[in-house]
């Protein structure tokens, strides 16, 4: 029933205007504005604080759906959940119910704030400093490559509090927007998902309460690592839509493209290729239906596991759309059609949060 409610949704209020977020390169404010009216853009949010409670699986199939029809929007609810996760999970009550409420309601997004220009796969080698000063921290430093910045009113911020511990030495911080000190680089001018604004977000003397560490002090690092567990399984859910969308548009024009007086999907060559990429697919939904039961128990193979699916279901994703432009040919080339825009937009899904030569250490290190 979710699925059916989301895909109905996602094609009416979010597929017309896919292709023209791409173009434009513009927020998808029609999709933030579908999916708050029915409160789909941050589904995980418990109940307790004002959410809709859904649990993992649920989220990804929100994400998995919006996906299909438009992958830039599909990271509204992705990065919802992305940012404001280091929260529900090391956050104190008084954090969770202060920015969960209005997240929950629609009236602020959620960033996450991880990477720095010289600190990407290495992201424990960040320079972004907190400064202890009485009952506040001075926070400086530059974090690149933030979905959503500059539309978020929030941001978790992972920053170096003590040098000297490398990793251990890493906190979090709620940051807001309207923080004295806080702004925005220019939008990142990008090959896909052109729709989510990728921006630089500058700290500059940033002055915050000490109430909005999120948990211990040098605990930072470690809830950043345990929210990416959880997080990857969406970034799989967003690959495994876009590679849906994908086939599903070549499957349609495959029965009407006619060569050689018949349509192309009478020869077996064309079949061929449609079976391997359902297949792959369907294997990648399994792998990811499977990470985030694990997500929701909380199961000790979870690092494995949403590794696994993100890895895989990325490259699924990559492989189908290139296939789904293979199969339209010429016009498949080009922006009149939307699978070109599908495969650029399932590149993404290979880099962030963790390329996936990033995802094969952590699988490496946490063999089953
Ligand atoms: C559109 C977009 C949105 C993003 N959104 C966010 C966000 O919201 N928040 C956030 O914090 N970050 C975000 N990121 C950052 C993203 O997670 C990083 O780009 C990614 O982790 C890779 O870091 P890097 O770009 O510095 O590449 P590098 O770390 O410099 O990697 C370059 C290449 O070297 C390889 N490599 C590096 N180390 C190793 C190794 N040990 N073994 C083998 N290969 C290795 C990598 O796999 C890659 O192929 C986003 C990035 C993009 C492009």
């Amino acid at each position: 029933m979710l699925r059916d409610a989301v895909r109905s949704l996602a094609e009416a209020k979010i597929a017309p205007y896919a292709a023209a977020v791409d173009e434009e390169a513009r927020f998808p404010q029609e999709a933030l504005d579908a999916l708050v009216a029915n409160d789909l853009h941050a589904v995980h949010v418990p109940e307790e604080y004002g959410g809709a409670g859904a649990d993992a699986l649920a989220t990804v199939i929100v994400i998995e759906e919006v996906a299909r029809a438009c992958a830039s929007s599909s990271l509204i609810p992705a990065v919802n959940k992305l940012g404001s996760l280091p929260v529900l999970l090391s956050g104190s009550e008084e954090l969770k119910k202060k920015y969960m409420a209005p997240l929950a309601k629609g009236d602020a997004m959620f960033s996450y704030c991880l990477s720095e220009p010289d600190a990407g796969s290495d992201a424990a080698g960040m320079k972004t400093k907190a400064v202890r000063d009485g009952d506040h921290w001075v926070l400086n430093g530059v974090k690149r490559w933030i979905t959503n910045a500059g539309v978020s009113e929030y941001y978790t911020v992972m920053a170096v509090t003590d040098p000297a511990k490398r990793s251990k030495g890493i906190s979090a911080f709620v940051v807001e927007k309207s923080d004295e000190g806080v702004s925005f680089g220019a939008p990142e001018k990008k090959l896909g998902i052109k729709g989510s604004p990728t921006r630089e977000v500058y700290l500059d003397n940033v002055r915050i309460p000490a109430d909005r560490m999120i948990g211990e002090e040098g605990t930072g690092f470690a809830t950043a690592m345990r929210t990416l567990d959880h997080t990857r399984i969406t970034i799989a859910a967003q690959a495994l839509g876009i590679a849906q969308g994908a086939l599903d548009y070549a499957k349609g024009y495959v029965r009407e493209r006619k060569q050689f007086g018949k349509p192309i999907a009478d020869f077996q060559g064309v079949q061929f290729m449609l079976a391997d990429m359902a297949m792959k697919i369907e294997a990648a939904r399994q792998l990811t239906y499977a990470a985030a039961a694990k997500s929701e128990r909380g199961d000790a193979d979870l690092t494995f596991q949403g590794a696994a699916a993100k890895c895989f279901a990325s490259d699924v994703a990559m492989e189908v759309t290139t296939d789904a432009v293979q199969l339209l040919g010429g016009y498949g080339y080009t922006r009149d059609y939307p699978v070109e825009r599908m495969m650029r937009d399932a590149k993404i899904t290979q880099i962030y949060e963790g390329t996936n030569q990033v995802q094969r250490i952590v699988m490496a290190r946490n063999l089953p």
